[in-house]
């Protein structure tokens, strides 16, 4: 009889096809061929020797996720209008009664692949933004990383995915909160900015835009729409 690990990554969705968009995505982020996720759910980064071309940054992310005393069970909440692109709960503190003194923290990472499917942007933009960077971003939070509290600033946790996308020459996020596109009233549209990879010495700033309509609601979760938007 197996027993299931205590800690780690796990994939709780049920669409195959999304799964499958995530392990894409994260295998070319951390240029790690062989990621997946195993019979029982586990993420696996797959044998060392088959580091490939990718982000060092994100492979220490994903093996500091796994190494820790915590269970992220990634849920699929596509379609969901309460979850924008990704979310991660508060967490909470699991005791084993056979391991009192070893605490495991579960984090439910909710992301909605549907959000991703409506982005529009280019495609360097849209590879800079993507379940797999939702995933990273997540993680981040869960080891302790916060987002921006200025409108001007992209916060610790989107510094550290910047990394990850300069080792992959793909644009930075120059800010955390989204600029809000004028719609008509009780609908909410917005932008993120994003920075091109410096080419020939010229760095141009890229609109990703948000061009779906949401009905504007309280939360402010993180990675809500609303919870990225400022008033200004
Ligand atoms: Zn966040």
């Amino acid at each position: 009889m197996g027993e299931t690990p205590l800690t780690g990554i796990r994939w709780d969705g049920e669409t195959e096809a999304h799964r499958e968009v995530l392990v894409a995505s994260l295998r070319r982020i951390a240029g790690l061929p062989a990621l997946a996720f195993g019979g029982d759910r586990m993420l696996t980064l797959g044998a060392a020797d088959a580091l490939a071309a990718g982000s060092a940054t994100a492979r220490e992310i994903l093996s500091d996720a796994l190494g820790r005393a915590m269970l992220f069970v990634i849920e699929d909440h596509s379609g969901d209008e309460r979850v924008n692109f990704a979310e991660l709960d508060a967490g909470t503190v699991v005791t084993d009664d056979q391991r009192p003194y070893e605490p495991v923290v579960h984090w439910k990472v909710r992301i909605d692949f549907a959000d991703f499917a409506r982005v529009n942007a280019g495609p360097a933009v849209r590879a800079a933004f993507d379940p797999g960077f939702a995933l990273l971003h997540e993680l981040l939070h869960g080891l302790g990383k916060r987002d921006a509290v200025r409108v001007d600033e992209a916060g610790a946790v989107e510094d550290v995915l910047n990394r990850v996308r300069e080792e992959l020459a793909l644009p930075i996020r120059e800010r955390y909160f989204a600029e809000r596109i004028s719609t008509p009233p009780g609908l909410l549209a917005a932008r993120l900015r994003f920075r091109s990879a410096v080419a020939r010495g010229a760095a141009r700033t890229e609109y990703l835009g948000f061009y779906f309509l949401q009905r504007e609601s309280g939360s402010a979760a993180c990675g809500s729409l609303s919870g990225m938007l400022r008033s200004r």
